[in-house]
């Protein structure tokens, strides 16, 4: 028996890279997990197949993140395949790359409302749903603790994600519901396909493991969080980052 067994997640952006990771890794502690994505459902189906063929189980639900109404329609989809949830993971985001001078207001916009509105709503609507005794677990980035001012929006987006955190975990403990955020360094996923293997080795350096992580790295730290053994840790953004930055 995995230490998820009869328990259900609910995995934004479950469909590809570290929400993939998480997803599975929650399907083979046995979790039931709803994988979503916004609007690759193949992607999602793969999962979903991965999960099953683990001997574990799982469902794709589809929604478009950062578009007025995202979290209804999601919870909606979600309620017409579970009763209720044990464990959201918070993962779905976009990157935003440029300096202050060069962000343009819509994009910015745009980071804000997938990254850090879209994780707000899904939660307050998802509140009455997450059982007492509930993990709630947000994806931040190791660029609230090093500064990278090539990510000045995206990085402000994360900010929010670690307050949101704090705050809410303080409003939960109540109900015995845990609220971290799990802060992933460079992490090898679509994003970094193509790109020449000097720029790699210098991403890699970051870490004091000098290497770039995996996203099962980080699916294994989610996986704990969301176990029963993580029950005394709440409010915290536990850094997965490899050591980044540790010293000049
Ligand atoms: P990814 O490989 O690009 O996957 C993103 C996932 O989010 C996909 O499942 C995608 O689904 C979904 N998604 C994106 N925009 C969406 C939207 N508007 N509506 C609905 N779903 C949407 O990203 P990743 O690198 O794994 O990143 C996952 C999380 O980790 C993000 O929050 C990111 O900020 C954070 N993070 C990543 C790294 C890194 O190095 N990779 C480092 C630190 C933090 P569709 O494909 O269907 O749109």
């Amino acid at each position: 028996m995995g230490t998820l067994a009869g328990k259900t997640a609910l995995v934004t952006g479950g469909s590809r890279g570290i929400g993939r990771g998480i997803a599975e890794r929650l399907g083979r502690e046995g979790a039931r997990v709803a994988v979503h994505y916004g609007s690759n459902e193949a992607a999602a189906k793969e999962t979903v197949a991965t999960i099953e063929a683990g001997g574990g189980s799982a469902f794709a639900i589809g929604a478009e993140l950062g578009v007025p109404g995202d979290a209804a329609a999601l919870w909606a989809e979600f309620d017409r395949q579970a009763d209720g949830l044990d464990i959201l993971v918070n993962n779905a985001g976009i990157a935003l790359y440029g300096h202050i001078q060069e962000i343009q207001e819509a994009d910015y916009e745009r980071v804000f409302a997938i990254n850090a509105k879209a994780p707000f709503f899904i939660i307050q609507q998802g509140l009455d749903r997450l059982r007492d005794g509930g993990r709630i677990i947000n994806i931040s980035s190791g660029v609230t603790r090093i500064a990278f001012p090539v990510t000045a929006a995206y990085s402000m987006t994360k900010g929010a994600i670690d307050v949101l955190t704090h705050t809410l975990a303080h409003q939960l403990g109540p109900r015995g519901i845990t609220v971290n955020a799990v802060a992933p360094g460079i992490i090898e996923t679509e994003v970094l396909d193509g790109l020449p293997q000097e720029q790699k080795s210098q991403m890699a350096a970051y870490s004091t493991f000098d290497r770039i992580g995996q996203p099962s790295d980080v699916a294994d730290v989610v996986s704990f969080i969301a176990s029963d053994d993580a029950r005394w840790i709440t409010g915290q953004r536990i850094d997965a980052t490899g050591g980044s930055a540790l010293g000049l």
